[in-house]
């Protein structure tokens, strides 16, 4: 392909993807321009389900690796790219397959539930895999009287116990830049910002404490949660504690309201280590493509 002198990066990936019959997904959390270059912006579900659903033959997954990894086993028979692969996730990094091995055998008969931030190596030594939307709805179609072991992250766990009312066993795992939002961040906005809404993600260090304050504005939700309540409130103000490339989408979504991060450090590295040039160079030389072992995919699929 002849690239024009005066053609911006973002229609020489649009071209590129267009040559190639690719479909390029981003999650909310991806820089501002990629989200804008995407043929989909979404969270880990919604971009799953646009992976099993494309027509195209290639996907490239602006996005961490364990998302790749999740599209390549719902689309076996299609390419899936991602224009890093030092894009990691310290969550999914919390456990690997040999210690879920472990604690599995202490705990025989437990079921277990795995968020949807693990390796697919943990994926398939798990029963169910989960999302924040609809991780309280896997937990209460558990039997009763079933022991559950919940993984990997600690705070989402904490808020599942809260909100289902039922005893689980939790990995003592943790993603850095949600840890990082803390409750005194929460508190401090509750002050400054009266007249606005608080939208908080469960994985965030505060989620547990802010079920605390029985607070008709703090709403406990995931990404796609907040996009749709952002949506339909009428309320002009909203306070964020997520990472905060999901502010833009808001204000895409959401034209003419105000929404602020209530922790502006709230940035994931990995996230963004996407960058529209590496989406070029990606799609330009065909790089770099994530595959699953047949063997882990078949338990997944
Ligand atoms: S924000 Fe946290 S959970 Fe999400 S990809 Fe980054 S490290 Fe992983």
């Amino acid at each position: 392909m002849t690239v024009a002198p005066s053609t911006t990066m973002h229609d020489e990936v649009r071209l590129l993807a267009g040559e190639k019959n690719a479909v390029i997904l981003a999650h909310n959390y991806q820089r501002p321009e990629v989200q804008d270059v995407a043929d989909y912006v979404g969270d880990s579900l919604g971009l799953s389900r646009q992976a099993a659903a494309t027509d195209a033959q290639t996907i490239v997954f602006c996005g961490v690796h364990f998302m790749a990894e999740t599209a390549a086993i719902l689309s076996p028979e299609k390419t899936v790219l991602l224009p890093d692969l030092g894009a990691g996730c310290s969550l999914a990094a919390s456990i690997d397959a040999e210690q879920l091995r472990e604690w599995k055998a202490q705990h025989p008969g437990a079921v277990v539930v795995s968020y949807v931030n693990t390796t697919a190596e943990v994926k398939a030594e798990s029963d169910y895999c989960c999302t924040s939307g609809n991780a309280k709805s896997v937990i209460e179609a558990i039997p009763e009287d079933c022991e559950i072991l919940f993984l990997p992250d600690l705070f989402l766990g904490v808020w599942l116990e809260r909100t289902t009312g039922r005893k689980l066993k939790i990995w003592m795992g943790e993603c850095h830049v949600h840890a990082g939002i803390r409750p005194a961040d929460i508190e401090r906005w509750q002050d400054e910002a009266p007249d606005a809404e608080l939208l908080v993600h469960p994985e965030c260090g505060c989620a547990s404490q802010c079920m605390a304050f029985g607070n008709e504005r703090t709403h406990i939700l995931s990404t796609e949660g907040m996009i749709n309540f952002a949506k339909a409130s009428p309320k002009p103000r909203m306070l964020v504690a997520t990472e905060i490339g999901i502010i833009h989408r808001l204000e895409k979504e959401a034209p003419g309201k105000r929404f602020e991060p209530v922790n502006r450090k709230a940035f994931c590295k990995y996230m963004k280590m996407i960058t529209l040039e590496k989406l070029r160079d990606s799609l330009r030389d065909w790089k770099h493509e994530v595959r699953v072992e047949p063997a882990i995919a078949a338990v997944q699929a």
